[in-house]
């Protein structure tokens, strides 16, 4: 289960949520949770962020007159005591408004009420507030604002492609029906996934407010007479009983304004002519059957002149052709086989839902993603985007390697080290901080959209590729004469006894806490790794205040070298451990071997395992 799902019933994060809300409250009005509340004003106001709406008696309860100051755990104990409004309070609260039960109030049903009951506001902040609800522009504010549904042709659009349009059409959220990487159809997975209005993954706070609003629906209304036209661009209309006055559903091309995004972003006709000009490039593209295919037809073979078949399994399939549309050296195995014989310089593949990429060299030369976002970032000018925009920062998941690191140092350039999941980017990059980001996972992207976006990474890399006039293998090489080489790898124990795994993760961390596991040493081969520092890694959001802890035990070596263990899923279907290995190499005689051969990994993680 991905992060950007709503949590099942009873989920044990309740009491985290409640406390990174604390936060997040408090720190939008003081600069820190140390910071004290000095007086009823600043109570009412930081009451008032976490969603309360305190009478003057309730601030009277908390704020006494021998009151002189209360700080964040007395605040968190008020929160506790004043339960925030619920869905449905504001529903039944609206209806007491909504004197003729349309579904809308008007302008002076509202303003009477705002201006004369409760706290009463002013006339001006009224008509302020009224001025951004009232998207219609006719007098009127609607409980339930959706009125335009927005869907790609035949129900295709890919989640970079969702990103775009939610910005584009300034949309309040988008739902993204898809297994992404998993196997789907009528006997796989299915998921849904929820955007908000930036663009990005929902953030828990939003997720779990789904899950608590899905406790207390009464009642819901299908439409079986609703057939929309899937198959024809333009607008449809509908009728729904007057209750969203008229409900129009839109189709639009699955492609345009996605294409349109990247034209803007990449060099056309630098690209045109690496993919179709004299010694054009011979590159191969496996869509694996997800819905990536109608763009790469449309981008790289219609638009940029690669030949129409260098572009393979383009149409999408509900059951991913049987495949399992991950790509990755296994899954994408067909696409490795083919980059072996030779033929082809470039090769790319991508997920089900098109935010995942895997580059490839010839003779199947195989980009890690660490490198990957690594060799974007110390070539980011090679993309006319960025000459515009400049460069802000680079950001990286925990267990990512460090190769991007080595790039942010160089060229002094901050780096940010995030838990795993895209929304940690995304606020990064709603606060102008981020420019450039990447997963080990096989994600990478860019402040153009809130998501991961495959297509995007593939031509970034033919962008590369055209400035430096190499190819991949040397371009990869040339990059770690430079910065070193980060050797990752990672090892997943699936399906593993959950209690043995808490057990464990609990043992090591107490190891790892001791003191006297600092300036440990462990050698492999002629290679010695000293102990530097070792911790669960915690991450505090710089710009909505929540904090994220036990996102994984790091042992951090002197050489910038680390190993990470995480623990995930401790359902009933058991524990998945996570080792990821980054062992960093410097040394230009040792920097061409084979990742599985030169370090002796197996041997660095059997010494860590023995010495627990
Ligand atoms: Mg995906």
């Amino acid at each position: 289960m991905t992060s950007y799902t709503a949590p099942v019933a009873g989920s044990h994060s309740e009491e985290g949520t409640f406390y990174r809300n604390c936060r997040a409250a408090y720190v939008a009005v003081f600069r820190s949770s140390l910071v004290n509340i000095s007086s009823k004003e600043e109570l009412c106001l930081v009451l008032q962020q976490a969603g309360r709406n305190p009478s003057r008696k309730v601030l009277g309860k908390y704020w006494t007159p021998r009151t002189t100051k209360l700080n964040f755990d007395d605040f968190c104990e008020i929160l506790k005591k004043e339960k925030p409004t619920e869905e449905s309070d504001l529903i039944k609260a609206f209806r007491t408004i909504d004197l003729n039960s349309d579904g809308y109030v008007t302008h002076s049903e509202l303003f009477k009420v705002l201006t004369s009951r409760g706290e009463k506001m002013s006339p001006e902040e009224v008509n302020r507030i009224f001025s951004v609800a009232d998207t219609s522009q006719n007098g009127t504010g609607d409980h339930s604002k959706i009125g335009r549904l927005v869907i790609g042709q035949n129900g295709i659009l890919s989640t970079p492609a969702v990103s775009c349009i939610i910005r584009k059409i300034k949309a309040i959220g988008g739902i993204i029906l898809t297994a992404s990487h998993n196997p789907g159809g009528p006997n796989g997975d299915f998921g849904i996934k929820f955007n908000i209005s930036n663009g990005g993954p929902a953030p828990e706070a939003v997720t779990d407010k789904i899950f608590q609003i899905s406790k207390t629906i009464e009642e819901y209304a299908i439409c079986p007479d609703l057939k929309v036209d899937l198959t024809t661009i333009g607008k449809q209309q509908f009728d729904l009983e007057n209750k969203f006055k008229p409900f129009t559903v839109e189709i639009i091309d699955s492609v345009e304004s996605y294409a349109n995004m990247l034209r803007n972003i990449f060099d056309f006709a630098a690209l045109k002519e690496l993919l179709s000009g004299q010694n054009q490039l011979k590159i191969r593209i496996d869509a694996m059957h997800g819905v990536v295919g109608p763009y790469v037809k449309k981008i790289l073979c219609e638009e940029l002149g690669s030949p129409a078949n260098s572009a393979v399994n383009c149409v999408p399939l509900e059951d991913f052709g049987g495949h399992h549309p991950d790509p990755n050296l296994t899954y994408a195995a067909d696409l490795v086989e083919t980059m072996k014989g030779g033929e082809y310089d470039f090769g790319a593949a991508f997920d089900g839902d098109g935010d995942r990429n895997m580059v490839l060299g010839k003779h199947g030369f195989f980009v890690n993603p660490s490198d990957s976002v690594a060799v974007i970032a110390a070539n980011i000018f090679s993309i006319p985007y960025f000459q515009h925009t400049g460069v802000r920062g680079f950001a990286r998941s925990m267990p990512t390697s460090g190769a991007l690191d080595n790039v942010a140092k160089a060229t002094k350039i901050t780096l940010y080290e995030t838990p795993t999941g895209w929304k940690f980017f995304g606020n990064l990059m709603d606060a102008n901080k981020l420019s450039l980001c990447g997963e080990e996972s096989f994600g990478t992207g860019s402040d153009h959209i809130r998501e991961k976006d495959g297509l995007w990474a593939v031509l970034a890399w033919l962008s590369i590729i055209a400035a430096r006039k190499q190819s991949v293998e040397d371009i990869l090489k040339e990059h770690w004469q430079k910065y070193g080489r980060n050797f990752f790898t990672r090892y997943d124990y699936e399906e593993v006894d959950s209690d043995s795994a808490s057990k464990m993760m609990k043992d090591l961390e107490a190891m790892m806490l001791d003191r006297a596991f600092i300036g440990q040493k462990f050698s492999v081969g002629d290679k010695t790794y000293t102990v530097e520092r070792a911790d669960n890694f915690e991450y505090s959001d710089s710009v909505d205040g929540s904090i994220s802890r036990n996102q994984g035990l790091r042992i951090i070596f002197s050489d910038g070298s680390r190993v990470i263990f995480r623990l995930s899923g401790t359902g009933s279907a058991g524990a998945t451990v996570r080792l990821y290995i980054d062992s960093y190499e410097k040394d230009p005689q040792k920097i061409y071997q084979d990742p599985q051969v030169s370090l002796g990994y197996n041997c660095l993680e059997s010494k860590l395992i023995h010495c627990l």
